[in-house]
């Protein structure tokens, strides 16, 4: 029989850490913990196959599952004296989510389950505390009212239908706002009263009695929430494959609501914000764990419980660097206290920005936790970015008016336009706004508004509120808790500090420093770009610099493929060497005609009508690019560069309003007819599959041989100054290896022609791109040509996928939307269909030639995931923009190193 549900506790313990797949994260976390030794509530996890056979069976269940559970609530039953649903001594169970990885607040969880009129009774005269049980109670008949009869907020209303009738209450008997834990147990039996009813009303349904129907219930609501629209959305931001699924865990309560000796927390084992090694994370007394991470009541640092709790608080000191020893990395734990007692109910990697990620791996590998290899494999290279995002300018957030203050809860300079909900943030964020989402707290229904927003900003919350935690992953800019903000969703303003602020209006948030100004406070680089580029001595003495060249320093060492860089100007390629940069992998020429006045002379060699005219224009256009070529010779300082011929139609080098026609007829002493005619002519339907590319240079010859020229020119200029030239010629979209050959004859005569009339000798290679498939699939015979190969993926998948590369921003987003594709193929290689035509060039342009260059040139040359797909076929280098050099080198190193275990 399939084993569906899986026991942990203190007494049998089937599942453990590496069981993530199977369990979650969560119940893997709860039976490494176990295993352990630690203090963790009895409980069992029904696995993802349960949720995979649910979807696949109507959601249904399979028929030995019931058994299973049974099973496993009779164990909890043993181990904790108590019984489900019994009138003396009932047991109430937590159930759960918990998919493999963490999907913060996306998915349902019900606390206290295993209540009703009976069984509340019970449990106020075991405990002798009647407050304690009707406060559990109105908490489940809240949840389960929300998660599984659907009592939820309506399109339109700003808060909880349960919040509402709970500030309806205090107001009816009170006349006033007062805190929860002031509630009495007739208000709380009131309450419950008040919540069956609204349960009534909205969902027309009475509230379930029987604790077994309410598990079953529930942990149909877990799975169901695998599906629910938030769930869905996180998903596909993160890529988490919806086959994945959720298991669901079933664990004995465990009560920080009884009184002033409880209460919840969650903490880190070191700050996941900064990385700085402090116990930190927060709490509140007599509360459960819900309410902290909901920022209803903002809870307190967890140094305080010191002072409440002493004894509890050095239990959870000495768990926090058990669970470190153990894990080797940093984790994010919940906690319970009960009466004094620590419990456990939750481990797991704690998610951590990129600053945190950098110095926690330099740290530990300093404490000899880790070694070099795993350090950099701790640092997640699509998220080294944020650390070369701006800053605010010092000087200019010095006379910013700070108007509020709160926690620094995602570090990183953030200027935008407010907004108060989510919907609105993302129609601004599409009018192309830079957008503020601010809130007096976030929920997960506005993660498509955080998603849009350059920044976030609550007024309440702590540094693990919802807020907190998904800005931390998301690497957005947020502070939190800025109590001093009066926000009113229905005047749609932000009151603070006497100010008013509308919709629209600007505010500035420093996550770094949990500060908010007024208005738009310029930023200025970050430390590294500041060192690195600007050669900024003061930026160069700073930990995060220092940190970030000694992550790169063993990128090297891992690394198998380098990285070269996407550049056409010397100074971008002075950048990219600043970023570790060894080379050009791709200059495309085309952008060096829009500069100035060439794109005259350029427009001139397009509109000429006998090849003298041409040939006269390209002499105009020949000291400009020979300069250019050698800037960037000069630029490299013997690195190699991969310079590519002239690709684009030419049509778009022409002008296209009258306007502009009239402008360069009377520039070039022509009738704007003549132009007209001339843009009418080249005019293509499909010109990306049209006049481009090496059949430029075939049409017009005395291109290429401009272009060799200038090249050539360049070369020999430079490397008589004494300075080491590697050029590296590049045909463009080669399908057929007749196409090269004609370039070929082109670049060999002119190169043999400069040196003869240079009187210099230089070394240079001539290759080609593979970017259409006939050329990936011919590989072997135009290897015999091409000394290299570098894959211009861009094309590839716009011709291997016969998608325009231009024009699928209308249909893609839908095609994700229903996974037709996982990723945009234009940004993440589709290794099963493109990456195919990569493997057969390489398999046989290899086989052909031992020795051939092989790089990658196209967008995905700075994409992680990508650049994992090129170590596995065994490409030589990748190329990327100069500011993603960074993130392709420790992807690389990343890539080697997983590869080699
Ligand atoms: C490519 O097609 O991947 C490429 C690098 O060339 P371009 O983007 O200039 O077409
Ligand atoms: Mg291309």
């Amino acid at each position: 029989m399939a084993k569906y549900v899986y026991l942990f506790g203190k007494t049998k313990t089937d599942g453990k850490g590496s069981m993530k797949p199977l369990l979650g994260g969560k119940g893997a976390g709860l039976a490494e913990m176990c295993r352990i030794g630690l203090p963790v509530p009895p409980g069992f996890t029904i696995t993802t196959e349960v949720c995979t056979y649910y979807y696949d069976h109507k959601r249904t269940y399979p028929s030995s599952l019931k058994a299973q559970m049974q099973a496993g609530l009779a164990s909890i039953e043993k181990q904790t004296g108590k019984k489900f649903g019994d009138s003396k001594n009932p047991l109430l169970v937590s159930v759960r989510s918990g998919a493999r990885d963490s999907m913060p607040g996306m998915m349902d969880t019900i606390l206290n389950l295993g209540l009703n009129d009976q069984t509340v009774e019970a449990l106020a005269k075991k405990t002798g505390n009647p407050r304690f049980a009707w406060d559990c109670y109105r908490r489940f008949v809240q949840m389960y009212g929300d998660v599984v009869l659907g009592v939820q907020k309506r399109a339109g209303e700003d808060h909880e239908p349960f919040e509402v009738v709970i500030e309806k209450l205090k107001h009816d008997r009170y006349h006033r706002d007062i805190e929860d834990t002031k509630l009495t147990p007739e208000d709380l039996k009131e309450l419950v009263v008040r919540f069956k009813a609204l349960v009534k009303e909205r969902a027309g349904k009475d509230f379930r009695a029987s604790p077994w129907d309410q598990l079953m219930g529930a942990v149909g609501a877990v799975f169901g929430s695998w599906m629910n629209d938030r769930a869905i959305v996180y998903r596909r931001k993160y890529n988490i494959p919806s086959e994945w699924g959720t298991a669901v865990n079933v664990q004995a309560m465990v009560y920080g609501n009884t009184g002033d000796k409880s209460g919840s927390g969650v903490a880190f084992t070191r700050n996941p914000a900064n990385g700085v090694k402090e116990f930190y994370g927060e709490f509140l007394i007599n509360a459960q764990g819900e309410d902290v991470v909901a920022g209803v009541r903002t809870p307190e640092p967890v140094a305080q419980l010191k002072k409440h709790l002493p004894k509890a608080f050095a239990e959870l000191d000495r768990i926090r660097q058990t669970l470190e020893k153990h894990f080797k990395d940093v984790q994010d734990f919940e906690f319970t206290i009960e009466e004094g007692t620590v419990y456990m109910l939750q481990t797991r990697n704690g998610k951590r920005t990129a600053m945190a990620a950098l110095k926690f791996s330099m740290d530990m590998f300093k404490e000899k936790l880790i070694d070099w290899k795993t350090a950099v494999m701790r640092n997640p290279a699509d998220q080294l970015d944020q650390l070369l995002a701006p800053v605010f300018d010092i000087a200019e957030a010095a006379k910013a008016a700070t108007i509020a203050t709160g926690l620094p809860a995602g570090p990183g300079a953030a200027s935008g336009q407010i907004y108060l909900n989510a919907d609105r943030a993302v129609q601004a964020a599409d009018r192309k706004e830079a957008v503020l989402l601010v809130r007096v707290e976030t929920s997960p229904e506005d993660l498509r508004g955080m998603i849009a927003a350059e920044g976030i900003l609550t007024a309440r919350g702590g540094v693990s509120s919802h807020a907190a935690l998904v800005a931390r992953q998301m690497g957005k800019v947020c502070v939190c808790g800025a109590a001093a903000l009066d926000v009113d969703y229905q005047a749609r303003t932000v009151k603070v500090d006497g100010k008013t602020f509308k919709e629209g209006d600007w505010l500035s948030i420093d996550g770094t420093a949990g500060k908010v100004f007024a208005g738009r406070v310029p930023t200025a680089p970050s430390e590294i770009v500041a060192g690195l580029i600007e050669g900024d001595e003061s930026a160069r003495k700073t930990e995060k610099f220092k940190s970030f060249q000694q992550l790169m320093k063993w990128c090297s060492q891992a690394t198998r493929m380098s990285v070269r860089t996407n550049a056409d100007t010397p100074e971008q390629t002075r950048n990219a060497i600043a970023f570790g940069a060894v080379g050009i992998g791709l200059c495309r020429t085309e952008h060096m005609f829009f500069e100035g006045d060439r794109i005259d002379a350029m427009r001139e060699m397009i509109l000429a009508d006998t090849l003298d005219a041409r040939k006269a224009a390209l002499a105009k256009l020949l000291p400009y690019q020979r300069d250019d070529f050698a800037g960037i010779f000069r630029a490299l300082n013997g690195f190699p560069a991969t310079i590519r011929f002239l690709d684009p139609p030419l049509h778009e080098f022409l002008p296209n309003t009258p306007e502009q026609q009239r402008e360069l007829a009377k520039k070039l002493g022509i009738s704007s007819e003549r132009i007209r005619t001339r843009v009418e002519q080249l005019h293509e339907i499909n010109p990306m599959l049209g006049l481009r590319g090496c059949r430029l240079g075939i049409d017009f010859p005395e291109i290429s041989e401009m272009q060799a020229r200038a090249v050539f020119e360049a070369a020999a200029l430079v490397q008589k100054d004494g300075v080491k030239v590697r050029p590296e010629i590049m045909i463009p979209l080669v399908g057929f290896k007749k196409e090269l050959d004609l370039q070929l004859e082109i670049v060999h005569r002119v190169a043999g022609d400069v040196q003869h009339e240079q009187k210099v000798k230089f070394n240079y290679m001539v290759g080609t791109m593979i970017e259409v498939p006939r050329g990936a699939l011919t590989a072997d015979e135009i290897a015999q040509s091409a000394e290299f190969f570098s894959f211009g993926t861009n094309d590839l998948t716009q011709t291997g996928l016969g998608m325009s590369r231009d024009d699928s921003g209308s249909f893609l987003p839908h095609y994700a939307e229903l996974e037709i594709v996982k990723n945009n193929p234009f940004a993440t290689i589709d290794t099963t269909g493109v990456g195919q035509l990569v493997q057969i060039a390489v398999t046989k342009g290899r086989a052909t030639r031992k020795n051939l260059k092989l790089g990658i040139c196209g967008e995905h040359g700075g994409d992680p995931d990508s650049i994992r797909f090129f170590e596995k076929v065994g490409l030589d280098y990748v190329s990327a923009s100069p500011f993603r050099v960074p993130v392709a080198r420790l992807a690389a190193a990343q890539a080697a190193i997983a590869g080699k275990k």
